[in-house]
């Protein structure tokens, strides 16, 4: 099946704030695409509904065929950063991946936790405990830790908080190299430059709606 299906996602939260209203696309193999839109457009909702953190009102969500819904086990498909995940400050960034991953009952295979954690960039750093870290070393930690199991869709939400610019350009590579071994990346951001720097095609979300959307360069106007 198309590896991402999203079709006409409502979701209001319990305070009566339509976060996200009616918002559909699709993803194809390959592909990086980027949501993007200003505070409060919605992305961060629409994420929680695409790995089931919460029930959307209405619509639905196809991964690879197979519908997601609320509380539905997608970690073998889909990999995510949402909101920072939260790391034991007493153990190591290796232990740490190492913990989630048995965790999962899917033991990482040495060789994958090695190429997540070069992914990472932390270097030496892996040996130290997580309490010590920044945020930046946290996000790029969690960052790892979402592609771990080389999920068939990675979706990352705003991973560029708390990285300099270089550490920015190398997650440009990290994302397009993972998306060209036939694998779907969604990130989200408020920044257009980041977008059109990094993605594919693009999904601009206001107001919780979906105001254009395609391939970026169909949509970059050319003087
Ligand atoms: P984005 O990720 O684009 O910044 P969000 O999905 O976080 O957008 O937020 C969309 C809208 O929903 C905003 O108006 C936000 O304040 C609101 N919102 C987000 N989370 C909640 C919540 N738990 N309860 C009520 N409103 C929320
Ligand atoms: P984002 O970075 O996605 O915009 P926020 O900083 O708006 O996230 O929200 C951080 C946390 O606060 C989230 O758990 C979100 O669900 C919650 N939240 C955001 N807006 C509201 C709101 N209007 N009412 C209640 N909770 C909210």
């Amino acid at each position: 099946g198309t590896p991402l299906v999203v079709e006409d996602l409502v979701k209001t939260y319990r305070d009566g704030t339509r976060a996200v209203d009616g918002v559909s696309f699709s993803a194809e193999a390959g592909q990086v695409i980027g949501l993007l839109g200003p505070n409060g457009a919605g992305k961060t909702t629409t994420m929680r509904m695409m790995v089931g953190l919460i029930r959307p009102d209405s619509g639905g969500i196809w991964v690879a065929g197979e519908a997601v819904h609320a509380g539905a086990d997608v970690l073998g498909s889909v990999g995510a950063l949402i909101e920072g995940p939260g790391f034991l400050p007493h153990l190591t960034g290796l232990q740490n991946l190492q913990a989630y991953w048995q965790a999962t009952g899917r033991p990482a295979a040495e060789a994958r936790l090695e190429q997540a954690l070069e992914i990472a960039g932390l270097g030496s750093a892996v040996h130290r405990r997580v309490r010590g870290y920044s945020q930046g070393m946290r996000q790029r930690l969690g960052i790892a830790q979402a592609m771990l199991g080389l999920p068939e869709l990675l979706l990352l939400d705003e991973p560029t908080n708390g990285l300099d610019p270089p550490q920015i350009k190398a997650m440009r590579t990290v994302l397009t190299d993972y998306a060209a071994t036939g694998r779907t990346v969604v990130v989200s951001s408020h920044l257009l430059a980041e977008v059109e720097q990094t993605c594919s095609h693009v999904v601009v979300m206001h107001n919780g709606r979906v105001v254009l959307s395609g391939a970026i360069d169909e949509l970059t106007v050319t003087p």
